[in-house]
């Protein structure tokens, strides 16, 4: 196998779907219509291999699960391949880039996430520049790490979130700037990408049961929550707060419950609900109390990356206190250093 070459791995998602009665909806014959829509400069690209994931599927659809398929082509044929790139659907993209980057640590290679928000079926879509452009991006050696690649803009995986529901450029990472541009020239800012490793993948079985998420909102009652953390299976809650941290937490049930629940074993991560920043601690005595309660601050963390990484935690069956030390630690560039 020459090793020039790239694998790209189709998972589903509108990239390659085709309008039904139904809506639009995952399609054979992918790599065809692939084929032919490149014909004309496929001499000039890098060489690929695809492989589609059976059943392709509407990442709306997506289970935790899945994670451990997308990432097993890369784990098997990592010394086969200059890069690797996965095709997704948009919805969930950021989740699983997250997820991938906690599972395939020590990268010395790209693992490109792209997808678009128009079918490659039609005249006009983004599929093609995000494909073209993540081909690219997919031998260079500066990139040590899984990133997402979209609309001229490549991202750190686990830093991305899925901004806009219809524009062409769908995905920021809100907290940490873009790791290149692919303009008239390929610019890279390889002063903040990872340097190559070592590989140290795990793909530990994940139980989608295992980590929930609850928002915040005025009113928000001590028996809802309670409702969430008596999910059988659960081993970690991310708690989206206000501002920089800050909760009711003058309401004495709601914090007995998260009190109680955090004793017997469950970790539960303060996120921001905000778009941008990060939970600042002790700033407000509404945030302090949380940490006082043993509620662990995910700083900068984006949603995503929080859940992969306490659902990537806790299929490794650490111990709560292990949990929670590996969610204060960065670990593959996801949060700053705290
Ligand atoms: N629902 C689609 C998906 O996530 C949306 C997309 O790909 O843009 O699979």
């Amino acid at each position: 196998m020459q090793t020039d070459r790239v694998l790209i791995i189709h998972t589903g998602g509108t990239i390659g779907m085709l309008p039904t009665e139904q809506g639009l909806a995952p399609a054979a014959g992918f790599e065809q219509l692939l084929r032919q829509r490149l014909a004309e400069r496929l001499d000039t690209l890098p060489a690929f291999d695809l492989l589609e994931l059976d059943p392709l599927i509407d990442s709306a659809e997506l289970s935790p699960r899945q994670w451990n398929s997308i990432a097993a082509p890369v784990i098997e044929r990592y010394g086969d391949y200059a890069g690797f790139i996965v095709l997704h659907g948009t919805d969930t993209l950021a989740y699983t880039a997250s997820a991938l980057s906690f599972m395939l640590q020590g990268l010395a290679k790209p693992v490109i996430l792209t997808g678009s928000q128009i079918p490659l079926a039609e005249r006009r879509s983004d599929a093609d520049s995000n494909l073209l452009g993540a081909l690219e991006l997919a031998v260079r050696p500066e990139i040590n790490e899984v990133c997402i690649y979209f609309n001229g803009r490549l991202l750190r995986g686990n830093r991305s979130v899925k901004m806009d529901a219809s524009a062409l450029s769908a995905f920021e990472s809100p907290n940490l700037a873009p790791l290149g541009e692919v303009g008239i020239a390929i610019s890279l800012r390889t002063d903040l990408m990872l340097a190559p490793g070592k590989p140290s993948f795990s793909s530990p079985e994940f139980d989608p049961a295992a980590v929930a998420v609850i928002r915040l909102f005025p009113g928000i009652s001590a028996t809802l929550i309670q409702a969430v953390l008596s999910q059988p299976g659960l081993g970690g809650v991310i708690l989206q707060s206000y501002g920089v941290g800050n909760a009711p937490t003058s309401d004495a049930a709601l914090m007995e419950t998260l009190e109680s629940a955090i004793a017997q074993g469950t970790t539960v991560v303060n996120l921001t609900q905000c778009s941008r920043g990060a939970v600042a601690g002790d700033t407000y005595a509404t945030g302090a109390a949380l940490s006082r309660i043993g509620v662990i601050s995910g700083a900068d963390l984006t949603l995503e990356a929080a859940f992969a990484k306490l659902h990537w935690l806790l299929a490794k069956k650490l111990s709560a206190a292990e949990v929670a030390m590996q969610m204060r630690q960065p670990l593959c560039g996801e949060k700053q250093a705290s």
